[in-house]
């Protein structure tokens, strides 16, 4: 049987009989083999006899994979408290130093790893990433599920372009020569798939408000999205969002939520992937010494994810924030190339200036006006502003965004109209009005976003496992 790899490094003991299996990661004087099963960010070191048959010390080569029968034992050298002396060694599969793209030597770039993404796993830097991730996946699940929520899945394939008009994939299995046409030259639709047009989601929200109206607490975890073509570091055309929906929730329980949410899932992570997250933590800190005295961050990873866990996050409103902005020494400065002015949507540079700059802590931005959110917000008493809140990070800016929900339908209604929103076409949305409606809130947070937070990477493609983004579906 085998026995992992963080197993052995995690027991107290030595003096006992494994087996491992694993991947070589370097070989050094024909002897000593660093091995990694990926369990763990740690290699263990096995020692192989040195009359070790000629074919075999040949075929130990970087990212070769191997089967080790042999003993635990204390080892005799610094850098390790136990090794495994082997008695038999496998080659399960050769690989080729020549050809292996994969040189850990020198460290390759994360632009280089980025074009062999299906081989990065393979490196300290990615395991690590990956394994946070996963982390992650788990304590969301963890964290509603302890409190009652339940777990929908919301369709993928979605016939509703209330909210993404124009950043949609198409879904279709219609000819793109000889398409069939109405009369007037349109695409008739009838002749698709599904009879009708439809979508890949950029939301499960509408959905997710429609169980919330059965199970009270609900949430999702599913893929989005986006043919934006927005080539950022912190944007995907493929990712990943939870959205819990909460009857009877207020924008301020909405709030509440969010931020127990957040501190959560990174408190599991900072509990149960230290080993991780502190080699991050380092590589962060090398990065950072590239830069500029000015430009660097004042507060280490760990530091930086332990200040979130024990401070309450700033609540703004977005009226506070413009006033706050153009009181801003970066303003009459001119530093910031957007204009800023109540009404407009608040750039990715003020959302930094405000997390980075003025409060060094994240920040709660609520009631915006609603032109710039969405229709299902609910409006303000003041008639120009909707009970939406942004949570935005340091280094990141937006990583949620939610709202409490007009629950009243003919408020509902007038916003549809006004927005062009068609009200028949919505009317399963709108049912939720009609029968036993209730005051509710949710949120989205897009999850590569706090796996950036979290792991202290700068570009989102760095923290999904295949990025998917404007003229890139590689692997
Ligand atoms: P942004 O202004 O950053 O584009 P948004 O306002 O479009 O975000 P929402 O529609 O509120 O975002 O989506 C909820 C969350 O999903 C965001 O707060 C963000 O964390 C995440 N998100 C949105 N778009 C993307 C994307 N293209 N790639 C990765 N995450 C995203
Ligand atoms: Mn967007």
């Amino acid at each position: 049987m085998r026995t992992k790899i963080k197993e052995i490094l995690n027991r107290e003991d030595a003096d006992y009989k494994v087996n491992v299996k694993g991947w070589v990661r370097s070989f050094r004087n024909n002897q000593f083999i660093a091995l990694n099963d990926g369990s763990c960010l740690g290699n263990i070191q096995v020692v192989i006899g040195l009359d070790t048959d000629e074919k075999i010390l040949k075929s130990i080569t970087n990212g070769a994979s191997i089967s080790v029968d042999g003993t635990v034992i204390a080892s005799q050298g610094k850098g390790q408290r136990v090794e495994v002396k082997a008695d038999s060694i496998t080659i399960l599969g050769e690989c080729d130093p020549e050809k292996f793209p994969l040189q850990l030597k020198n460290r390759p770039s994360l632009e280089y790893l980025r074009e062999i993404a299906h081989l990065r796993f393979r490196t300290n830097t990615f395991g690590a990433i990956f394994r946070v991730r996963h982390t992650l996946a788990y304590a969301i699940h963890k964290f509603f599920n302890d409190r009652g929520f339940v777990y929908m899945h919301t369709p993928i394939v979605t016939a509703s372009d209330a909210e993404g008009a124009g950043e949609m994939f198409r879904v279709t299995t219609l000819p793109f020569d000889k398409t069939p046409r109405n009369e007037d030259g349109t695409v008739n639709f009838k002749e698709d798939f599904f009879g009708r047009s439809t979508n890949l989601t950029v939301s499960g929200q509408l959905e997710a408000e429609l169980g919330a109206m059965a199970f009270s607490e609900v949430y999702t975890f599913g893929p989005t999205f986006r043919a934006e073509n927005s080539n950022t570091a912190r944007h995907l055309a493929e990712f990943w969002m939870i959205e819990p929906e909460v009857a009877f929730n207020d924008i301020f329980d909405n709030m509440d939520l969010a931020e127990d949410f957040i501190r959560y899932i990174i408190g599991y992570a900072l509990e149960h992937n230290k080993e991780d997250l502190d080699f991050l933590a380092q590589r962060l800190a090398e990065e950072e010494k590239q830069k500029p005295m000015n430009e660097r961050s004042e507060l280490g990873l760990i530091e930086k994810l332990e200040f979130v866990m024990n401070n309450k996050f700033e609540r703004i409103t977005y009226t506070q924030a413009i006033d706050i902005l153009l009181d801003s020494p970066a303003y009459k400065k001119k530093k910031f190339q957007y204009e800023i002015k109540w009404g407009a949507d608040l750039q990715s540079e003020h959302e930094r200036y405000l997390v980075e700059k003025h409060f060094k802590k994240p920040v709660i931005v609520t009631a915006y006006p609603k032109d710039i959110k969405s229709f299902y917000m609910r409006m303000n008493d003041d008639g120009k502003t909707v009970a939406a809140m942004d949570i935005l990070a340091p280094g990141i800016g937006e990583i949620v965004g939610g709202s409490q929900r007009e629950e009243r339908l003919d408020k509902l209604e007038q916003r549809m109209q006004e927005m062009h929103i068609p009200t028949e076409e919505m009317y399963w949305y709108l049912d939720t009005r009609r029968f036993g409606t209730v005051p509710h809130a949710g949120f989205g947070l897009g999850f590569e976003r706090i796996v950036l937070f979290v792991t202290g990477m700068t570009n989102i493609r760095d923290v999904i496992p295949f990025p998917r983004t404007p003229k890139n579906a590689e692997f």
